[in-house]
């Protein structure tokens, strides 16, 4: 398997960097050294973008992890490559589109916090995005999940990461019990994202934005019933 170094995963907010290539696949998928590059992945969609070598420039029109080797895959267009195995290649994200996604991802986090319910799915989008809940008893109300979503954004709670092992998770079962969504465990060490003090931790190895205020107001579209006890909760950007 090639190794690639997650950028994404240490700061969200790198838009560019320079990496080699190490392979150029059948397919058209290209595998940098590094990458700023986000695969699909935890419901987020993967990084659209650029590589830039030689005055070349190649659009990546995904990025994923191949699903047997775990390899992250640029994948460019049909055409050919005009890269070879060693050129060192600028990346570049389609920032617009991936600080859309943290901050609609970020807002994911909150509605977590909101509905303290288990989560059955999930999607990530530039426009909207949604979760679905096995709600049981739990009441839910359009305006009232709006109302208390914005009022955790405006608040302005910082988002930091940790990493935590195995070993410190079963030492710590009371963190363990204030997580929203269990870690997995036995892969040695997982990543939480922590918002405020004790608005929301659970594992997860997306990109986020430093501070909820920057993912601006949001609105509740719809909530659509997707059997007995689960409900799909619609949310889109509030541009009044
Ligand atoms: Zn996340």
């Amino acid at each position: 398997m090639l190794e690639t170094i997650p950028l994404y995963s240490q700061d969200a907010y790198q838009q560019e960097c320079e990496a080699t290539i190490l392979a150029i696949t059948e397919r058209n998928g290209i595998i940098l050294d590094q990458s700023i590059f986000y695969p699909t992945g935890g419901g987020q969609p993967g990084d659209v973008g650029q590589l830039i070598a030689n005055g070349n420039s190649v659009d990546i029109l995904t990025t994923v992890k191949d699903r047997d080797t775990g390899e992250l895959i640029h994948v460019a267009g049909e055409g050919d490559i005009p890269f070879q195995v060693g050129d060192k290649v600028t990346a570049k994200i389609n920032w617009e589109t991936r600080y859309k996604h943290m901050r609609m991802h970020t807002m994911l986090h909150l509605l977590c916090a909101v509905i303290p319910c288990g989560v059955t799915g999930g999607q990530v989008g530039a426009d909207k995005s949604r979760l679905d809940f096995d709600l049981g008893e739990f009441e839910v109300d359009k305006e009232q999940i709006t109302e208390n979503l914005n009022k955790l954004i405006s608040e302005n709670h910082s988002v930091t990461t940790q990493w935590i092992t195995d070993e410190e998770l079963d030492n710590s079962p009371d963190l363990v019990r204030t997580m929203s969504v269990q870690p997995p465990r036995g892969v040695g060490k997982v990543r939480l994202l922590k918002i405020g003090e004790s608005v929301d931790l659970q594992p997860c190895g997306g990109t986020h934005v430093k501070n909820t205020g920057e993912i601006g107001k949001m609105l509740v579209s719809n909530i659509k019933s997707k059997g007995k006890r689960n409900r799909r909760i619609n949310i889109v950007w509030d541009n009044d």
